[in-house]
Order: structure tokens, then C-alpha cells, then sequence
């Protein structure tokens, strides 16, 4: 039945209350289509406070989201935390009142368009791949210098795997 889900509220307990604030953990099943992978969503955490307007009800909630993200430089895994509210008002015609989309928009709409796993995060080297944070490489980066045609005859010869058995080039 609907009425076991925390999040689907009965009107008439608000009404009899006045007011009614909630803090749910819900399960995550509901939530974790509106992320790009079912892994995305880590946990949700959910406060909501109904008050009545005369006669309507005013929802007021915040959702704090824990997301698993990957670093957009280096593809380390990244967790963090989001949080935004929002409010709706329903009219006094209705019965129940379900949060659970409304969350579910919200939470998606905190995906961030990308995260790094620290602000000095070296990402990877666009030539040969290596994981600069890890290991440096002798890959000429900077391509307005003078001597690049020099030094290439240095730098061209590839460079044994240090830590061994990466076997992609
Ligand atoms: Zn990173
Ligand atoms: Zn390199």
C-alpha cells in the first residue's frame, strides 16, 4: 500500500497536527534512475515540513544527496555531498501527498557537470596517458619553447614503464 511509504504523506495527520516535520532516510531504489548510473546516488537524506496555509498545505523540504563521482581529470572516484530545498503547495482538495518526485527532481538536478578530486589534481598527460598525480613523464608540454626540436631527439624514445605492467602505450 502507498501509505507505507515515509514519503507519502496523509493529509489529514497534518491537518490534525497543524504542523509536521520529517527527517527520512528513504530507500534508494525510487531515486536511483534519475542518475546517469544506479551506482551515482550513495544515500539520500530527506527533511520535509508541512504547514497548513489556510486550507492548502505548504511542503517545505531539503534533500542532501552523497553522490560516487569520478574526478573529470583523472577518473579517481570523487564522493560528494549535495544539498537543495524546495516547497510546494497543495490544495486542500487532496488527500495525500507524495514528496517522492519532487525529491527525486531535485536530487538529479544536483549532479554537478563535473567534479575533481582536488583543485591540484594533475589529471592525466594528454600524450601518453600517465597519471601525473601518481608519476611524472618526460612528455614536452609546452609547446612555444624554442628548443622543443632539440629536445625532442631526448624525450621521443619511450620511456620504460616505471611500477611495470601498464600494458596499453
Ligand atoms: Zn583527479
Ligand atoms: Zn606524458
Amino acid at each position: 500500500m502507498q501509505e507505507n511509504d515515509p514519503l507519502i504523506i496523509k493529509c489529514t495527520e497534518i491537518r490534525e497536527k497543524g504542523t509536521l516535520k520529517l527527517a527520512v532516510v528513504p530507500a534508494l531504489s525510487f531515486f536511483m534512475d534519475a542518475f546517469s548510473t544506479p551506482e551515482t546516488l550513495k544515500s539520500l537524506r530527506v527533511e520535509l515540513t508541512f504547514s497548513v496555509v489556510d486550507g492548502p498545505i505548504l511542503m517545505e523540504g531539503r534533500v542532501n544527496v552523497e553522490m560516487h563521482l569520478e574526478c573529470a581529470r583523472c577518473a579517481a572516484p570523487v564522493t560528494s555531498t549535495f544539498s537543495d530545498s524546495f516547497d510546494e503547495l497543495y490544495p486542500d482538495t487532496v488527500e495525500y501527498i507524495d514528496a517522492r518526485e519532487l525529491i527525486r527532481e531535485t536530487a538529479a538536478l544536483l549532479v554537478p557537470l563535473k567534479v575533481v578530486c582536488s583543485e591540484s589534481c594533475k589529471g592525466r598527460c594528454p600524450q601518453c596517458g600517465i597519471e601525473l598525480n601518481k608519476e611524472s613523464c618526460s612528455c614536452v608540454m609546452d609547446k612555444s619553447l624554442p628548443f622543443r626540436a632539440l629536445e625532442k631527439f631526448a624525450v621521443k624514445k619511450d620511456t620504460p614503464p616505471k611500477g611495470g605492467g601498464k600494458p596499453k602505450k
